[in-house]
């Protein structure tokens, strides 16, 4: 387990990540594998020094080229909506701090992720080496084309928001997965959750987001 991992190392956050943890289910989130996803994974080495006092808070945080660490009630509600059991191969877009990543690799049992900016693919793979992880692979390159390489996925996290769902993921989706993505434009993103079944693809609206943009060929115009 990372916490205990951690915690013979300096980790001096195990306080406020308990605490943490106990704002989120006492906001509704009750998946256990979820809330102990977030008790095992430091968030205060994915946010830059200068912002660590503020890790554990419940909010969005920036790491700098102008992207955030979502809030964590907002990856909770992503995690619970994809309805993990740990079986799963997911694919990420949008690596960011890789504390997602990190989160992501505690509930299912493969994450390969896709980032556009080389700075923060190479701060989150330097920093998801240190952890006792070994599901998740990295590549650096326009997530809006998914990784054929290892397709098809149960899950696919969108962690930006575009005008509608690239075609080459909903094309590299296992049948019945899912698929989380903010779609809409910048300032009105509804959070959706597309499921494949054998009658076709379906949206399921889970409320509003506010994303930063997907970029890339199949993303928002740059
Ligand atoms: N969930 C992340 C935050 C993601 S912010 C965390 O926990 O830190 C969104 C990320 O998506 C940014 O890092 C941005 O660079 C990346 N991004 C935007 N468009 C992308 C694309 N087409 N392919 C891959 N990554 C993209």
């Amino acid at each position: 387990m990372v916490a205990a991992r951690l915690s013979g190392a300096g980790d001096t956050f195990g306080g406020y990540r308990t605490r943490l943890v106990e704002q989120l289910r006492a906001q509704g989130i009750r998946d256990l594998a979820v809330l102990r996803a977030f008790a095992e994974t430091p968030r205060h080495l994915f946010v830059p020094g200068a912002i660590r006092h503020r890790a554990y808070e419940d909010t969005a945080l920036p790491i700098g080229g102008g992207q955030t660490i979502s809030r964590p009630l907002t990856q909770a509600r992503y995690l619970v909506a994809l309805r993990f059991t740990g079986q799963e191969r997911v694919l990420e877009v949008g690596t960011g701090s890789g504390y997602q990543t990190a989160l992501l690799a505690a509930v299912a049992a493969q994450v390969f992720t896709v980032e556009r900016v080389r700075e923060l693919a190479e701060a989150a793979q330097q920093l998801l080496r240190q952890l006792p992880l070994s599901n998740v692979s990295m590549l650096l390159g326009d997530g809006t084309l998914g990784w054929s390489a290892y397709a098809p996925y149960d899950a696919i996290v969108v962690a930006a928001g575009g005008p509608t769902v690239p075609p080459p993921l909903i094309g590299q989706m296992a049948d019945g997965g899912r698929l989380l993505m903010p779609i809409g434009p910048a300032q009105a993103q509804v959070l959706t959750l597309v499921e494949r079944t054998p009658g076709g693809v379906r949206h399921t609206s889970l409320g509003d987001a506010s994303f930063v943009p997907l970029l890339g060929e199949h993303g928002v115009d740059a």
